[in-house]
């Protein structure tokens, strides 16, 4: 019997083992799927081994920190520095990032996207606007704080914190903040964002399982929006794979991710 996890903090609000443990179920994969509060992002790798785990998913805060933590790190990850999926490859940690990937899946159906904005400059920000511009979409990236700016600028995005932001037009905007996740809180100012949301054709939350402020704002602006469910979908279907090391079709992986969102 194979073990799983997901590391996060918090964690309790994660639908992965839900997902995961219904692949395993119907598709008989011997394996289980639970979920782990880590507070201290220094002791990711200790914990993963101490729980004898043959690989993990990581969350909100600890994503940076899984790339640090990692013996080896492939793909798109080592590109961005930022790790959501760990694979326990003969007592070596191996690191991947299948968020990105999962998110241009998700807005899909978004047609003609050649300016995103990105609200947050944290893991999922990264991972999202490096990939993003790998498919030549402008990105800019607003932030509360600015220390995390200068990784964008790197990149070519366009930066700016709440104090110096200057309106555009988008396609998109994505909020990858935490805001809202646990509270009720919008990522940025009021203000800001409506003049954003007037701007914009389309609005995505990496949150799932619930309409987030920001999303109960783009409501109001009449905008064609969409929670984080299906990239949470995207990523997981990407991260099963990794898993079960391509035993199983994608097809069945995503019809039994699926079928536990109505659980
Ligand atoms: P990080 O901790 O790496 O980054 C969080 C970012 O949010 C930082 O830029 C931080 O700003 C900003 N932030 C935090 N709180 C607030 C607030 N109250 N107001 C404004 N800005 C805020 O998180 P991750 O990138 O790992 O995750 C972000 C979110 O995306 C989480 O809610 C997570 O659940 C969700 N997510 C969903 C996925 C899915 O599959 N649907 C996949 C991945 C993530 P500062 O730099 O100033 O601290």
């Amino acid at each position: 019997m194979q073990l799983f996890s997901i590391f996060g903090n918090p964690v309790a609000h994660s639908r992965s083992p839900l997902m995961h443990n219904s692949v395993f179920k119907h598709l008989n994969y011997k394996a289980c799927y639970t979920r782990t509060l880590l507070e201290d992002s220094t002791k990711l790798k200790e914990t993963f081994f101490k729980l004898k785990l043959s690989g993990a998913n990581v969350t909100v805060p600890h994503k940076e920190a899984a790339f640090r933590a990692c013996d080896e790190v492939r793909g798109f990850a080592k590109k961005i520095g930022v790790v959501n999926t760990l694979i326990n490859e003969n007592g070596k940690l191996i690191g991947y990032n299948t968020d990105a990937d999962g998110f241009l899946f998700a807005i899909g159906e978004f047609k003609n996207i050649k300016n995103i904005l990105i609200i947050g400059a944290g893991g999922t920000a990264k991972a999202l606007a490096i990939r993003f511009l790998e498919e030549n979409i402008n990105v800019s990236v607003l932030n509360r704080s600015t220390k995390r700016l200068a990784y964008f600028k790197k990149f070519g995005c366009k930066t700016s914190s709440w104090d110096d932001f200057k309106i555009a037009s988008y396609d998109l905007v994505v909020n990858t903040t935490s805001a809202g996740l646990e509270d009720n809180s919008l990522p940025a100012p009021k203000e800001l964002l409506e003049e954003i949301l007037n701007n914009t054709r389309y609005a995505a939350d990496a949150i799932y399982g619930k309409v987030t402020p920001f999303l109960q704002l783009a409501s109001k602006h009449k905008l064609t929006y969409k929670d984080g469910a299906d990239m949470l979908l995207g990523q997981g279907v990407l991260a099963n794979k990794l898993f079960t090391n391509n035993t199983l079709k994608t097809e069945q992986i995503k019809l039994y991710m699926r079928k536990s969102f109505e659980l």
